[in-house]
């Protein structure tokens, strides 16, 4: 077993890996995850998001991976009537969500102007080069983690390894199987207290990715404020849910749709799967409720002291 820890992509990743070439993947994976923490950055001169951002509205060549997540990202906010929006990025950095900014609660006047300037179906793209109008501006923040985990996978695949898992931020992706053969058992943060978690799932390999705005926020005047943008506002996401966890083979889909999901909200959130299902879900409520999908609900176990009632949709 090697265990390879990292701070990239903002956030602090462990990706532990079995197998007789563990030590050889765990490096490996070391370096994919160094170069995409430059190549999806939102600033930094190899990335092509700061790339596509200062073109000033000219098309600019951009790599098959930025493209994947940007065309996942466009089919889910289409999906998701715009709840997902990776051109929500001048009102997350307003906000200071972006980068060395300071937090702040822009005026509604300055929140309306950048309304404007979200709208992710200007977004066009040709081939492998992409542009967007001169005023837009996009960020992978809530796709990267996900693209790169399946990438991990992918990888581990071309060496002897047996199983790994994949723990980057909030998203955790599996490979392979336990040492004994039997299911990962991955936590579920408690939003409310983040140091304890309220249940586990057992899944074998699969992407189980969360969202919520229990992780970057700010409060003031006894209001908390997250990182997650709701494009129809303007505003942090403040809809009654603490997280929403997605479980699906897809790192990036999982990624997406943990992020949909959270701005959409629990009725939004549960009609998105009646339509579209092909994942399972877990979503917190603020009134204390655990809404586990019935295709996991198997898996799911509640800790014993969880303040949470357990509802299965
Ligand atoms: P985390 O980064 O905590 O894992 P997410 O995957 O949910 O969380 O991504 C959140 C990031 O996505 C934000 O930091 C921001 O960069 C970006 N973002 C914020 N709101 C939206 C939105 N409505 N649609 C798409 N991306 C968003
Ligand atoms: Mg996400």
């Amino acid at each position: 077993m090697t265990t390879l820890t990292a701070f990239a992509m903002d956030t602090y990743m462990t990706v532990s890996v079995r197998g007789i070439d563990s030590f050889e993947a765990a490096k490996a994976a070391g370096e994919l995850i160094e170069e995409y923490d430059s190549l999806f950055s939102v600033s930094g001169s190899g990335s092509d998001i700061a790339a596509i951002n200062s073109a000033a509205g000219e098309p600019v060549n951009i790599s098959s991976e930025t493209l994947r997540q940007i065309t996942a990202s466009i089919e889910v906010s289409g999906r998701s009537g715009g709840a997902f929006d990776i051109t929500v990025e001048p009102l997350a950095d307003a906000w200071g969500f972006s980068g060395g900014s300071e937090y702040r609660i822009p005026s509604d006047l300055e929140i309306s102007q950048l309304l404007d300037k979200v709208d992710y179906s200007r977004i066009q793209i040709s081939g492998n080069t992409l542009s967007i109008p001169d005023d837009m501006k996009i960020s992978l923040g809530a796709t990267a983690k996900g693209y790169t985990s399946d990438a991990l996978v992918a990888l581990f695949g071309s060496y002897r390894v047996d199983g790994a898992v994949i723990s980057l931020g909030g998203n955790v992706q599996t490979f392979g199987t336990k040492k004994d053969g039997s299911e990962w058992i991955i936590a579920i943060q408690d939003p409310n207290d983040p140091e304890r978690y309220t249940g586990t799932v057992s899944v074998s390999e699969t992407a189980v990715v969360t969202s919520g705005n229990y992780q970057r926020y700010f409060e003031s005047g006894g209001k908390r404020y997250g990182h997650i943008i709701d494009p129809a506002t303007g505003y942090p996401v403040q809809n009654g849910l603490l997280s929403a966890t997605v479980i699906c083979h897809s790192g990036l889909l999982s990624d997406c749709l943990s992020t949909a999901l959270f701005v959409l909200g629990e009725e939004g959130a549960k009609s998105y799967y009646e339509t579209y299902g092909g994942f399972d879900m877990i979503l917190i409520t603020s009134d204390g409720r655990i809404i586990v999908t019935s295709g996991i609900a198997g898996s799911y176990t509640q800790e014993k002291n969880s303040p949470y009632i357990l509802e299965v949709f």
